[in-house]
């Protein structure tokens, strides 16, 4: 018999984003139900950020105990055992996974349900024929996954996505990895440092989001590690044998075929929308997910959409947290709050880090805004030189009259540096505000005031302001 339930809200999908809106709705009290059709968490959790991160932890470890020597510390040869980083990995999302159990969240008092929802009208969701669910609001957030490129025999064998890399106990000891975005380089980073080899084939530009210049420094350091990165390249096939796959390619220098043992596919995302009858609900959609307006509503005005599955949006974990938030305050609150793209930073966990927040340079420039370029090298910073993170700097974009439009860090531990200048951004400061903080010394994060006081240098001509810089510049 099909139990019918009708809450205030509805949410399709127990990933970042359908975890966030879940939790927010029940702290107020309202009725909600949450469909999950696999597991709990969703990507982050269990195939992206959190496994990971975990693995490159692990690279981390063993890069750093080859690289000892000059701190005095007597380098041995390091073993990797890979099973061990595995074991490492999974235990660490087994650790997490508490905090979006199905169980946490039902004590929260959300109705968990577990199966596969579908629209069977527009106001009506269906999970196979034990719920009918009628409610006032429905957000999806459903997702992504692994997008496959069309290359001619891919699937005609064994392939590895995210979905399944992180479940190898054994070390892939020639890996390819098709893509050079944020995760195919991440991946390559930290299988090459456990011990892989690794050549990732990329057919436009590597890290294509990102201020070339600083891309430049990460790729600089994966071809130290040993990674071969490969682009503009055009994959024409892909021969899968017992043990082995070879990929065949176009660069520059003509047709050539590398072989490898394992391949990795990290050409992106494809938002998660089959299956949920979106036709019948009257949700558009396209290639790139469901289609939302600012307030990610989607065309059928009962229905939001959040998170990876929201056509035009960024795709990271705190991208979705932030759409819960703009999706509560307009459905529960009726704020006619909506989403500003510029306010979402992003990072790239490869060593060095490549951290972004507001605009590019590229992006401020297509704008045509009238641009203030300043940098600051890690060199120059003393904790830098300390740990020996030397490589790397600080580049923040201003309008003319200073206001702080976006920053780039490229460096040792840039994802934590980076957030003093999203807080920045988001409250509209000028760049004055950043010369006057007190930082503690010595800290990696006064390469950012370094580069706020650069703003002043130029075309000084009062005295005063000169001894204030540098003063400022002795002391500060
Ligand atoms: C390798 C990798 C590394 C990443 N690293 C980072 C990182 O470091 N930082 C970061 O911010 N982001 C990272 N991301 C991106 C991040 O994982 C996603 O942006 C985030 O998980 C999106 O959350 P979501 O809620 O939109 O979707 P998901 O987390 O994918 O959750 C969607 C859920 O919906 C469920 N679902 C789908 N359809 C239905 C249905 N019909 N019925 C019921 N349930 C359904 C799915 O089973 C899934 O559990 C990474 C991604 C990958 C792949």
């Amino acid at each position: 018999m099909v139990e019918i339930l009708k809450p205030d809200i509805c949410v399709i999908g127990g990933g970042s984003g359908g975890l966030s809106v879940a939790a927010a709705a029940a702290a107020f009290g309202v009725p909600v139900v949450l469909i999950e059709k696999h597991k709990m968490g969703g990507d982050c959790l269990n195939t992206g950020c959190v496994p990971s991160k975990a693995l490159l932890a692990s690279a981390k470890r063993a890069h750093m105990m080859q690289n000892s020597k000059p701190f005095g510390v007597g380098a041995l040869d390091i073993d990797v055992d890979f099973k061990i980083a595995h074991d490492h990995v999974q235990r660490v999302i087994a650790a997490i996974a508490p905090v979006d159990s199905a169980e946490r969240f039902t004590g929260l008092g959300v109705r968990m349900i577990k199966g596969h929802a579908r629209f069977k009208d527009r106001r009506t969701v269906t999970v196979g024929d034990a719920y009918e669910i009628r409610a006032r609001r429905f957000v999806i957030a459903s997702g992504s996954a692994p997008a496959l490129p069309q290359i001619p025999g891919i699937d005609e064998g064994p392939y590895l996505t995210n979905d399944t890399v992180f479940d190898l106990t054994e070390r892939p000891n020639r890996l390819i990895v098709i893509g050079a975005g944020p995760i195919g380089l991440e991946m390559a980073q930290a299988f090459r440092r456990l011990g892989s080899a690794v050549t990732v084939l990329e057919a436009a530009t590597p890290l294509a989001k990102d201020d070339p210049e600083c891309a430049a420094i990460v790729l600089d350091q994966l071809e130290r590690d040993g990674v071969v990165v490969r682009s503009g390249v055009k994959i024409v096939r892909i021969e899968h044998a017992s043990g082995s796959v070879s990929v065949t390619f176009e660069g520059t220098s003509g047709e050539e075929t590398i072989e490898g043992r394992h391949l990795l596919v990290a050409t992106g995302r494809k938002p998660t929308v089959d299956g949920l009858d979106l036709e019948a609900a009257g949700i558009k959609y396209d290639r790139s997910g469901i289609v939302v307006n600012k307030r990610l509503k989607t065309s059928n005005r009962r229905v939001y959409a959040i998170g990876d599955v929201a056509a035009g949006q960024p795709q990271f974990t705190h991208a979705a947290n932030y759409h819960a938030g703009v999706v509560i305050r307009n459905a529960l609150f009726r704020l006619p709050v909506k989403v500003n793209k510029d306010l979402i930073p992003w990072v790239t966990y490869t060593e060095p880090e490549l951290a972004q927040t507001g605009l590019t340079e590229a992006e401020a420039r297509a704008r045509k805004i009238k641009l203030r370029i300043l940098r600051w090298p890690y060199h120059d910073n003393d904790r830098a030189q300390t740990e020996r993170e030397t490589h790397g700097h600080i580049k923040v974009i201003t309008a003319r009259k200073g206001k702080i439009l976006g920053a780039t860090i490229v460096g040792a531990q840039a994802g934590e540096l980076i957030a003093m200048w999203t807080l920045a951004i988001a409250q509209g400061l000028n760049i004055r505000a950043m010369t006057g903080v007190v930082l503690p010394y010595p800290t990696l994060s006064e390469i950012g005031k370094r580069a706020a006081i650069d703003y002043f240098t130029p075309g000084l001509t009062s005295p005063w302001v000169r001894r204030i810089i540098m003063w400022l510049r002795i002391f500060g």
